[in-house]
């Protein structure tokens, strides 16, 4: 922070979520006093930073993003080892990291206002486009390169300085950007990275009168109660929380495309993404033969240490989580469901293993419908046709992501149109998006301006109009 690294009086061990005997290092663990400096960090450096040129803001993220890139094998390695997924999908969220902060170093290149003639003679107006000031960023452990680096990457490109409080489960990931970052030739205190509980760092940012926005990415619970104080204290902020996202397959559908993209949306990342497809409505012509070959392939995902080379699942991220995901196995069962998989599996390495797990059988407003999990548990709801399909992946308290299943212009038309989501996909899983487009939600799932891509400017820039009169 503010330039230095500095170590606090209490560390924590970071454990390999597919080995609990692989201590990846002990990280320090800030408190609020330790919060509160970085912020004061972020404070100082903002009257500079905001008015650096584009050419610097440039120059720093496309160095960043050029050292994510160069990296990604190596920083993969360590993302896995970290969080528990594969290294494929690893490699993948380190090399997204690199193209987010190359896509936001042009970005700052790119600010410009508009001129605009008045409504009364003679006058004219301007907007233009400022930083918003100090920005906290407080993020999740399942994408702990990404979802960083689309937070940091817009927030100093538009001249904001900032301070990130990563998830406790993944400083490692973290403490690499802040070092690259750093070499990457960021000023002093512009990006300052505080590790720490979010009852004790992630409160310091919220009740601090000077952070001006919160960036949050993680539980609705958690979201709820930030945006809640954010908005006492007259702060901005933007959500991004959970997800229950439907999966619609009709009977027209590609058999085999239909199981591959549902595969990959339920049970890729362990199911810990929140565009997972986690609601899979079948209509009734497809629903054996769709059943029958998910569950097939879903039965011989390879589930091992995430860095073994024939792994195409690794662990749960942590206990807690693990727990959660039985926990919910056992709410279909009682609720009537039939699940097949979900056992906690002992393998060569201690780590949190459990089988993918589809619910069979189950009704819309049971609870595993209507709760998210945030594992590899996917459940199936059957549908007579199209319109009560559609009905059902209506029938939430989220709206993250829906995909569709179809052949049927008509059909894949209609649900693009009608279903009540932030980002829709056709033949395509719910989860794995683009970066230069907008990212989000709508409903429980987020509160605020999208994320990502041009449209990230909206949270990360405040507006002004300005009337001028000649005289
Ligand atoms: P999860 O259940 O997936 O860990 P959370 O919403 O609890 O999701 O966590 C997301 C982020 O929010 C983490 O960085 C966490 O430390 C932080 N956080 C948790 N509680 C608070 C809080 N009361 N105030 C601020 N940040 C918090």
């Amino acid at each position: 922070m503010g330039g230095e690294w500095i170590s606090s009086s209490r560390a924590l061990p970071n454990i390999n979520p597919s080995d609990t005997n692989d201590v990846i290092g002990e990280f320090a663990e800030a408190d609020a006093a330790l919060a509160l400096s970085a912020i004061q960090a972020a404070r100082q450096a903002f009257r500079e930073w905001s008015r650096s040129s584009p050419q610097q803001r440039f120059d720093v993220l496309d160095a960043a993003g050029a050292a994510l890139l160069a990296r990604k094998d190596e920083l993969g390695q360590l993302l896995a080892r970290e969080e528990g997924k594969i290294p494929a999908e690893a490699i993948g969220e380190v090399t997204r990291a690199g193209q987010i902060f190359k896509f936001f170093a042009a970005e700052a290149l790119r600010v410009g206002g508009e001129i605009v003639p008045s409504v009364r003679p003679g006058m004219s107006v301007e907007v233009t486009r400022e930083p918003v000031g100090v920005i906290g960023l407080i993020t999740p452990w399942n994408f702990p390169i990404a979802i960083p680096a689309w937070k940091i990457a817009p927030a100093l490109a538009y001249g904001n300085t900032v301070v990130l409080k990563p998830a406790e489960m993944v400083p490692a990931c973290a403490w690499e950007i802040a070092k690259i970052l750093e070499q990457a030739g960021l000023p002093a205190g512009v990006f300052n990275l505080v590790m720490g509980k979010g009852s004790v760092v992630g409160e310091a940012l919220v009740s601090s009168a000077d952070v001006d926005a919160i960036s949050f990415t993680g539980s609705v619970s958690t979201g709820r109660a930030i945006g809640a104080r954010c908005f006492a204290s007259g702060k901005k902020f933007q959500l991004e929380m959970g997800g229950k996202n439907p999966m619609v397959i009709l009977d027209d559908a590609d058999l085999d495309n239909a199981i591959a993209v549902t595969l990959n949306g339920s049970f890729f990342s362990t199911g810990q993404r929140c565009t997972a497809s986690s609601r899979l409505i079948v209509t009734a012509g497809i629903y054996d033969k769709f059943t029958e070959g998910l569950l097939a392939q879903m039965q011989a995902l390879r589930v091992g240490h995430a860095l073994d080379a024939t792994t195409q699942m690794g662990p749960v991220v942590d206990e807690r989580q693990l727990a959660q995901n039985q926990k919910y196995l056992q709410i279909a069962r009682d609720e009537g469901a039939q699940v097949v998989g979900g056992e906690l599996l002992k393998l060569r390495s201690p780590g949190f293993y459990m089988a993918p797990a589809l619910a069979l059988d189950t009704e819309n407003a049971m609870r595993i419908n209507r709760e998210e999990v945030f594992g590899p548990v996917a459940s199936v709801v059957r549908a007579k046709d199209y319109g009560e399909a559609l009905a059902l992946a209506n029938d939430t308290d989220f709206g993250l992501s829906a995909g569709i299943c179809t052949t049927s212009l008509k059909y894949a038309t209609h649900f693009k149109r009608n279903v009540e989501a932030g980002m829709v996909m056709i033949n395509a899983p719910t989860a794995g998006v683009d970066y230069h487009v907008p990212f989000g939600g709508r409903k429980g799932s987020s509160f605020g301006p999208r994320e990502q891509g041009t449209y990230a400017r909206e949270f990360y820039t405040s507006v002004k109009t300005t009337y001028i009169n000649p005289l």
